[in-house]
């Protein structure tokens, strides 16, 4: 495997802040890859034996024309890019290079929910109806029209940031107003004043249960990785995600129709090349399309998923962009899970009690307390990340979700309470 791959290199692109460096710079040393980490700060990942090189993701022009001056002085042969704010600039810089890549357009309507829901509404993929609203105006008149109950949520955010539910008008005029306090307190929207960058997408709310759909395309064509249920209800206000479970529990027929409308939104979208996170409802009616991201799943939850001879989403993912073959390759043996830890209060942790407790659950793999004492915890819609993983394994996923929620039961978060601050964390 290493042979193969000898003398190539990978420019991996990611945020100081995440969790996946070290799954990706593993899976690259098992590939025999040179690396490069393009980041956007000075990090603290000097153990390893990367090259630095350091980008402004806020600025994607620089940071592609930065990218394509350190190619010419140490060629790349493929561009991956990590999580949601680095997809644009690896398409753009892959175009620019000459690499195999999703096209910008595509990179660019997979990050924004307004082009998204334009192009699979115009391929006649199921999605919620919508509108897009800029003003407080614009808002008061939508919310005396709009049917309820709706969604609004930012175009330009990730992990449910600022997305809530209305039910009534007033709601709807509240949920606005306070979206656009988050986005004003937003560091990681671009600096470019793109119009799009302060919207606000209103649209229906589809009830039902949810899904999500991982996998991998190649030259259009889309590889399932893994179909999981989300267990638990998701009705707002908030969309907390806690629970993913594989394989999902639906009968094959849902999963076949799941998996049908994840590939043709895909197509709809362009996208064509790498990883893409799917989220999508299933009702009476059938698959509605929430959200298609030209990404791997986030945070630890790749670690729910092995596949033949051990091999993580990771190394797959790399072993794609290098054109390798992955074909062979199945999800492994048994149901897996993950539960991302709700923050149970906004405050300051000062610790987490009956960790060892909840590892000694049958079907626990591990609990990752990723939180610092002293960090500020900030729930949904404001906050945006968790304190932390639970994993599980076992013979069926309804194992797999007793064994989460039983471990989930045994934590204490010790959290100093603390008024909420505009725009959160
Ligand atoms: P993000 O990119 O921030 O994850 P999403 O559009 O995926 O934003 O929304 C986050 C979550 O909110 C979804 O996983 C789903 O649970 C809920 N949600 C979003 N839009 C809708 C909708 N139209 N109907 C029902 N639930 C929705
Ligand atoms: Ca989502």
């Amino acid at each position: 495997m290493a042979s193969k791959t000898a003398q190539k290199r990978l420019l991996l692109l990611m945020p100081t802040t995440t969790y996946r460096a070290e799954p990706f710079l593993e899976a690259a040393q098992r590939l025999g890859l040179d690396v490069i980490v393009g980041s956007d700060r000075c990090h603290r990942l000097a153990d390893y034996w990367h090259i630095p090189l350091a980008l402004k993701f806020r600025d994607p022009d620089r940071a592609v024309l930065d990218i394509i001056r350190s190619a010419q002085e140490q060629p790349v042969h493929a561009i991956v890019p990590v999580d949601d704010r680095t997809t644009v600039i690896a398409a753009r810089a892959s175009a620019a290079l000459g690499l195999p890549h999703n096209s910008a357009e595509a990179a660019d309507a997979a990050r924004n929910k307004r082009r998204m829901r334009e192009l699979v509404t115009a391929a006649g993929v199921r999605c919620p109806a919508f509108a897009v609203v800029e003003s407080r105006d614009e808002a008061r008149l939508a919310a005396s029209r709009v049917a309820y109950p709706c969604v609004l949520k930012p175009l330009l955010l990730s992990a449910s940031r600022g997305v809530i539910r209305a039910d009534t008008p007033d709601e709807f005029v509240a949920a606005f107003d306070r979206i656009q306090r988050i986005l004003f307190h937003s560091p990681d929207l671009p600096s470019s004043p793109d119009p799009d960058s302060t919207r606000i997408l209103v649209e229906q709310f589809i009830p039902g249960r949810e899904v999500a759909v991982e996998g991998l395309l190649t030259g259009g064509r889309l590889r399932v990785l893994a179909v999981f249920d989300k267990p638990d209800p998701l009705d707002g206000p908030f969309f907390e995600e806690t629970i993913y479970v594989t394989p999902s529990r639906l009968p094959q027929s849902v999963q076949d129709a799941i998996i049908a409308c994840t590939s043709q939104a895909a197509r709809a979208i362009g996208l064509s090349e790498g990883p893409v996170h799917a989220e999508l409802r299933v009702n009476e009616t059938g698959p509605w399309i929430i959200e298609v991201a030209g990404r791997s799943i986030g945070g630890l939850c790749s670690r729910t998923l092995r596949f033949g001879l051990g091999i993580t989403l990771e190394e797959l993912i790399l072993r794609h962009a290098f054109g390798l073959e992955v074909d062979h390759l199945q999800r492994q043996g048994e149901a897996s899970g993950v539960m991302m830890i709700p923050v149970p209060a906004t405050g300051i942790l000062k610790g987490v009690e009956g960790v060892a407790n909840a590892k000694a659950v049958p079907g626990i793999e591990d609990v990752q307390i990723t939180a610092k004492p002293g960090q500020m915890l900030v729930p949904l819609p404001e906050g945006a990340s968790y304190p932390g993983f639970i994993f599980a394994r076992g013979k069926t996923p309804g194992f797999v979700e007793k064994a989460l929620r039983r471990a989930h039961r045994r934590l204490r978060f010790d959290i100093v309470p603390q008024l909420p601050v505009a725009g959160g964390g």
